[in-house]
């Protein structure tokens, strides 16, 4: 199985990173372009590192709100 690169805002997943950060992100907060999630693709469970809610994938995760987040991305973030 192929290594996948993941966005650490929206959870879109790429071959390479030079794909992933070639990309606009519409969750990207403060920039345009997909940002690397660098911790391991391989979890059972990714939590939020503002709020602690949990969920089964960065898709998953992000695609929610998060009511602590306060960084002007109003979505779960996965803490590494
Ligand atoms: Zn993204
Ligand atoms: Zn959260």
């Amino acid at each position: 199985m192929a290594e996948k690169y993941y966005c650490k805002y929206c959870g879109s997943h790429y071959d390479s990173i030079a794909q992933l950060v070639g990309q606009n992100c519409y969750k990207n907060p403060d920039g345009k372009r997909h940002v690397l999630y660098e911790g391991s693709t391989q979890k059972k469970e990714y939590v939020c590192k503002h709020c602690g809610a949990h969920a089964g994938n960065i898709a998953r995760l992000t695609g929610l709100t998060c009511p602590k987040n306060r960084n002007g991305n109003k979505h779960h973030e996965p803490a590494l």
